[in-house]
Order: C-alpha cells, then structure tokens, then sequence
C-alpha cells in the first residue's frame, strides 16, 4: 500500500467516525448495539485523570473509560475470561471481556473502584517485574526519556535522533531505539535504565506516576480479592517472548506464574503475550508451564483458529469517541 492509499483510508475512516458522531449526537443511530450478537475481548492499558497520549497511544482518560463502563453496562453483556471461554455468551447482547494489560498501579486505584461501582468483571494481565526490582516496565522508561531527553542520543557508540513523533532513530540504520531494545532480553534493558537513568529526573514529578508506575505485590493481592477480578501472567519483564532465546521465554512463563500464584494465592491459567507476539515453541512451552488460556492480538498461524486455549484480543483506539470505539467493538475493525 502507498502512503497515498494509507493517506485516502485514513481520511476516509475519519470522515466516518465524525459522520458517526453527528448522528449519534442527532440520535439518528443510536441503536447500532442493539440486538446484535456476538463477542469480543478488549484490550485496555493504563488509566490517567488527564493528557492521555502524553507518553503513547496505550491510556485512556478516567472519564472516557468510565463512559465505557456505562455503555457496556447499558447495552452489552460484560463477562469474565472464564466465562468468555466456556462461552457463556447472552444470545441477545453483543459480549464483551474487559482485560487490562501491564499492571499499572492506576489500574488498582482507578479500575478497581469503577468495577466494583459498576459490579463488570474485567483481567488483569501483570509482569513480575517487581519481583526483579523495579517499579516501571522498560518501555515506559523509554517513553519517558523519549519526550524529555535530548535531541540527540549516543548509546552504545551510536547516534540517535530524535523525530517528530519523539522517538530515538538510529542515524546509521534509520532503526527506531526501541525497537533496537525490544528485540534485547532483560539484561541490555537494564543496562540501557541504568545507562540512561540520568538524562531525566522523573520520578521527582509525583503526578506523573499514573502513567509508569507499577503495582506492588500488596495492591496485586488487594485487585485479587475483589469477586469481579481476575489475574493473568504477561511474562516477567515484558520482553518479547517471540523475540528472545526460547529458554529465556520458558523461564519467564514458568517464574511470572509462580510470582502471582505466591501473591494471590490461586492458580493463573491465563496468560496474554506482551505485544501480543509469539512462536510456536512459546505457545507450547505457556502449555506445558500450565496456562490453558493464551491470549494474542491478530493470530500468527491459521491453526490458532482451532485451538481452543487460544483467543484473540482487540485494542481500544484512545483517538476515538466512545461512541465510535462502541462501533468498533462491534465490527472488530477501525
Ligand atoms: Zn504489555
């Protein structure tokens, strides 16, 4: 596809979505979600009070989730994972599965309230990297050394530029750091915290930490004993398990079980793989570590289709009325 196509389809989804809501505001089609069936599993991230798509494209403000909340409430059917998977569908209601990926201290203090008030189940999928000693996931360090760092990065005798959309670009390769980095197992992470670590001071900036901060084990333990929460694993340092040795992957299935399993003190058999990338060794070794529900984003391989631990995942779009998010829901596309 030329940037010309991707240009036209992106004008032309836009349009739609301001023709939507002209019409929704009309109450020219307000019954879109009405008698339809169906189901889907929604991905949500973080949670933050405002400036959503200050550090990526994953949060959505506390307002707009709750008028998620609201929406589901009102006009789709909400259930669990376990439910989602023994197909405990409403035949008149579109089915909806909330899952929150990354385990975001804001989910805690701004999810768990919401759920409990609105009385919908929602997942929790959850690193154990406080358990290796750190309260923010690699990724979100970089957001935040992307849009408060130099212009200009060395790292590692190369130089990075920074481009429009704040992201360090390789000068040699025209590769994107992160990338770089994603591709690395925990140990150049680290290297890469420790190394950059000082370029900016954020954790002097408290009202910022909606946007990084990680859960501890005890607000892991106090999500859990909620009746309309369920945990899932999402590996131990939300490295790339397609990525990496198979070993490293194996390891981090086996040990991010036993993180949780020793908090909440019930078996986790849900397992969503950061980025949602995977291989088929990966998908075996989550089997035999003992998850029977695997969650992805688009299916690598065909045969997923028929493998019943096996379910995909679907991304809330933070540029959206929530009016068109519901319709996206629907249709499964943007
Ligand atoms: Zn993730």
């Amino acid at each position: 596809m030329t940037l010309l196509h991707k240009g036209i389809l992106k004008i032309k989804s836009k349009s739609r979505y301001w023709q939507r809501d002209i019409f929704w505001n009309l109450g020219l089609n307000n019954n879109f979600h009405k008698n339809t069936n169906g189901s889907r599993i929604i991905i949500y991230h973080g949670i933050c009070q405002s400036d959503h798509t200050r550090f990526n494209n994953i949060f959505l403000k506390l307002k707009t989730f709750e008028a998620h909340l609201k929406f589901y409430k009102k006009y789709f059917n909400v259930i669990s994972l376990n439910d989602y998977y023994q197909q405990r569908f409403s035949n008149d209601r579109f089915n909806v599965c909330i899952t929150f990926d990354d385990g975001y201290a804001n989910n805690h203090k701004y999810v768990l309230p919401l759920l409990e008030q609105y009385q919908l189940p929602a997942t929790f999928f959850i690193t154990s990297i406080r358990d290796a000693g750190f309260d923010i996931l690699w990724n979100d360090f970089l957001g935040i050394i992307s849009r408060y760092g130099p212009g200009i990065l060395r790292y590692n005798n190369e130089l990075f530029k920074k481009n429009i959309w704040n992201k360090y670009v390789s000068e040699s390769t025209g590769i994107i750091f992160q990338e770089i980095i994603r591709s690395g197992g925990f140990n150049e992470k680290v290297k890469m915290m420790e190394q950059l670590g000082g370029l900016v001071n954020f954790r002097e900036n408290k009202l910022e930490q909606d946007y990084w901060l990680q859960m501890t084990a005890r607000q892991i333990n106090e999500l859990s004993l909620s009746k309309y929460v369920t945990i899932g694993g999402h590996s131990c340092y939300h490295n790339d398990l397609s990525r990496i040795p198979i070993g490293a992957a194996r390891t981090e299935l086996i040990q991010s079980k036993k993180y949780l399993e020793g908090i909440i003190q019930k078996e986790i058999k849900a397992f969503a793989f950061p980025y949602g990338t995977y291989t088929r060794e990966v998908v075996a070794e989550a089997k035999i570590a003992g998850y029977n529900q695997l969650l992805a984003v688009n299916f690598s391989f065909p045969e997923d289709f028929s493998d019943t631990t096996m379910r995909e995942r679907f991304t809330v779009n933070p540029f959206i009325s929530v009016n068109n998010q519901m319709y996206a829901n629907l249709t499964g596309r943007y």
